[in-house]
């Protein structure tokens, strides 16, 4: 997506840079500047400084500089398109929408993104359930604790055929938009759950929105492990499973692993 020069620069003059950065950084006056720790170098003076008066924000140490859609860039490693986009929207700025998607396709989008997060909470109720036992002692036996459990939203899908499929209808989700979620297989005999008796992962772009899921089958089942497919909004190609949350991680390295 392309956006003009005048809509970059009404969103630069409604965010200010201090208040932006002041969410993230620590910052007391000095002068007409504001000075804390910089955020991208370790430091234990404050030589990190920010000018309301030009709206800018420059490190005395590091040498980062630049204006507030550069230090959310920076800050939380996006794209600068991205970072314009969530300026926009703090600001309360309407930014041009795409033409080429249509209405209906968008809609379908919003729809699969919905299924998504009812069923990723479905299956962390499962999980917390009677039937989940067997889930959290797998957990247990690999050595996951509470935290990372919750911290990754992980689920559990019990051995019933259809229990997500079941819960969806109920939820007034038409079999066209539950087709497309790539989370069931329609059969001639009836549809059912694609993850049954899995330990659940849910996969989510960056902006934290569950895309697709892997399943970890419970016992010697085969496949041992079952990803989602691809659909209109998981793509396998550009997606990565916890990149939502280690790219607000501030340390200079990542640890790149197989599998969950
Ligand atoms: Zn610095």
């Amino acid at each position: 997506m392309y956006y003009g020069e005048d809509i970059v620069e009404e969103v630069r003059q409604k965010t200010d840079i201090v208040d932006l950065v002041g969410q993230y950084v620590h910052l007391k006056k000095k002068g007409s500047s504001y000075f804390g720790l910089c955020p991208f170098h370790g430091e234990k003076t404050a030589s990190f400084s920010v000018s309301p008066g030009k709206q800018i924000f420059y490190c005395f140490g590091c040498g980062k500089a630049g204006d507030s859609i550069r230090f959310l860039m920076e800050y939380e490693n996006l794209s600068f398109v991205e970072a314009l986009e969530e300026l926009a929207e703090r600001a309360n700025i309407t930014l041009p929408k795409e033409e080429k998607r249509d209405k209906g396709e968008e809609d379908l989008r919003y729809k699969i993104l919905e299924i998504n997060k009812q069923a990723a909470l479905f299956y962390v109720k499962q999980l917390r359930s009677e039937k989940g036992k067997q889930g959290l002692a797998y957990c247990a036996k690999r050595k996951l604790s509470g935290e990372s459990i919750t911290h990754f939203g992980l689920g559990y899908a019990g051995k019933e055929r259809d229990s997500l499929y079941q819960y969806c209808k109920s939820l007034g989700f038409k079999d066209r938009v539950l087709q497309e979620s790539g989370l069931f297989s329609f059969k001639e005999n009836g549809v059912y759950d694609k993850f049954f008796n899995r330990l659940i992962f849910p996969i989510m772009d960056l902006h934290n929105r569950v895309i697709g899921f892997g399943g970890r089958v419970m016992g010697d089942g085969e496949p041992k492990y079952l990803n989602s497919p691809e659909t209109k909004l998981f793509d396998k190609s550009r997606n990565l499973f916890a990149l939502n949350f280690s790219r607000k991680s501030r340390a200079n390295y990542f640890i790149l692993c197989e599998g969950y």
